[in-house]
């Protein structure tokens, strides 16, 4: 049986991303009213693909959803990296190595269809109780009651506001923004803004073509390296949609239009310069009719918990790492299944401030973890640095090598090549909660009856209503 929380709470979630639905999504399985704030009129149909790895195809699993995925969802086997200028072949890399992450539970590395998972989670929310509002704006808290406050002047009532409304967020001006990374030199590397360009191609366009017809495979996420910039392109749908990404520094002014993906013809305008990139990927651009871009700032937050007590931040709006990182969806559902397992538990309103806390002390060292990892991977692949270059082609040879004898891998180069992305990947959010309540929940509510009764904390409470929803397809 779904355990529920002991007192129904009203969540107001800000965002129908797929942070602020999977939260929604979570919370009103929990027991609690959630009503959901989007500034589009509908919901966002996106042509991109989302990288699905292991953590959240493990929590989606969790969730009742193994057979959404594999209609949905397609298994993605390699990663091949080029050189951006040359198109020089730098290595592909196998990961066959998901074998050990899969046989824990979740699906491995997938790359699934934005819009479809977004239709999901909506459909999902509904059949759950979740109530939506489209078209409306929030601009953050009114001050007299620290409730949302719209753009109409109308203010929405919560006992607790989750703001999932992305990168730009208007919540984050309530948390504390500060030094988040301890490895200054690291952090002092990557420019604090970036333009995020996204081109959607067609199969059809590049199977016409004889120099992109053998590039691009639909099972494999390639990268181009550049100096400081990169380039991604991935194939979803079972290759009806595919995507052709390229993440730049940002130079200009950040203005308010650059906050959200906007649709554009004029790469020049977020500072992509096509014609320094090898032809077949210049060809790769030139296939697509328009693109959307975004600029993100690198402002990674001290804290994502709201000092009114009543704010917390979850997707984007809290993570600050690179675009381009195929970790943002992933850290987006661990966010919302650490808060609905977590918010299954309260017991009385007066412990809510209490439960944020915890949400946070739970999320941040992980964010933590992933930024810096991120950080220091992206500094790696993209360094102008000739030593620090050398030093990478060879590790991707190196590894590149292992695919075809994995028994003769080094064990040194696989950590330094994949070390912190398998420990990011194994993360099971799960587990982590459930620990953290064993230690910690009788401090939180009170009993040791409701902290560690012989329930297990379940992550899973989404598990019913998901099997409805695999049914009545
Ligand atoms: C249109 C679109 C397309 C995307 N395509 C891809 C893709 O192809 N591949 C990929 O890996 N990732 C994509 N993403 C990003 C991906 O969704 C995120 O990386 C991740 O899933 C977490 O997103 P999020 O929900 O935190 O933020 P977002 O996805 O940015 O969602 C934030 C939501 O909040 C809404 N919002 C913002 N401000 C307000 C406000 N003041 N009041 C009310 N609502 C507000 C926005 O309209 C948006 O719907 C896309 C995002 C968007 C918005």
């Amino acid at each position: 049986m779904d355990e529920e929380a002991g007192v129904s709470l009203k969540f107001v979630v800000v965002g129908a991303g797929l942070a602020g639905l999977a939260a929604a999504y979570t919370l009103a399985r929990a027991g609690h009213h959630v009503l959901v704030l989007e500034h589009f009129e509908e919901h966002i149909r996106s042509l991109g693909c989302v990288g699905a790895s292991p953590s959240m195809t493990r929590i989606l699993i969790q969730w009742g959803l193994k057979e959404n995925i594999e209609r949905l969802f397609q298994s993605c086997d390699k990663c091949q990296f080029f050189d951006a200028t040359t198109g020089s072949s730098l290595g592909a890399l196998s990961l066959h190595l998901m074998a050990e992450i899969k046989s824990e539970g979740s699906a491995g590395f997938m790359i699934a269809p934005h819009y479809d998972l977004v239709d999901m989670f909506l459909e999902l929310g509904t059949r759950a109780g979740v109530q939506y509002r489209f078209g409306v704006d929030a601009t953050g808290l009114d001050p007299q009651t620290d409730n949302v406050l719209l753009s109409t002047g109308e203010v929405i009532s919560a006992d607790v506001i989750i703001a999932g409304d992305g990168s730009h967020s208007v919540f984050r001006q309530y948390v504390e923004e500060d030094r988040f990374s301890d490895d200054e030199d690291l952090a002092s590397l990557i420019p604090p803004k970036f333009a995020h360009v996204m081109a959607p191609i067609s199969i059809e366009d590049i199977r016409k073509d004889k120099d992109l017809d053998t590039l691009c495979e639909l099972n494999s996420w390639d990268y181009w390296l550049g100096d400081g910039y990169i380039c991604h392109c991935s194939f979803s749908n079972h290759g009806k949609n595919g995507l052709i990404a390229i993440v730049v520094p940002y130079e200009g002014e950040a203005k308010p239009e650059h906050a959200e993906w906007t649709f554009c013809t004029d790469y020049k305008a977020y500072g992509v310069d096509l014609s320094k990139l090898e032809q077949r990927l210049r060809k790769l651009f030139q296939t697509a009719n328009f693109f959307y871009g975004k600029i993100y700032e690198n402002r990674p937050l001290e804290t994502i918990h709201a000092i009114s007590q009543k704010v917390i931040l979850v997707g984007e709006a809290a993570h600050s790492i690179l675009p381009g990182s195929y970790h943002y969806p992933a850290l987006a559902f661990e966010d919302a299944q650490t808060l609905g397992s977590l918010f299954s538990k309260i017991q009385k309103k007066d412990q809510i401030s209490k439960f944020l806390a915890s949400y946070e002390e739970i999320r941040q060292p992980r964010l933590k973890f992933v930024y810096e990892s991120e950080m220091a991977y992206r500094i790696r692949l993209t360094s102008p640095d000739e030593t620090i270059r050398r030093h990478r082609n060879e590790l991707l040879r190196r590894l590149s090598e292992y695919n075809m004898n994995s028994s003769s891998a080094d064990e040194e180069v696989l950590m330094e090549g994949w070390g912190t992305d398998f420990e990011i990947m194994s993360y099971d959010t799960n587990e982590q909660v459930t620990d953290w309540w064993r230690k910690y929940g009788i401090s939180i509510v009170g009993t040791s009856q409701d902290a560690c009764g012989e329930k297990e904390l379940k992550i899973g409470v989404a598990t019913q209503v998901a099997a409805q929803f695999v049914d009545s397809d």
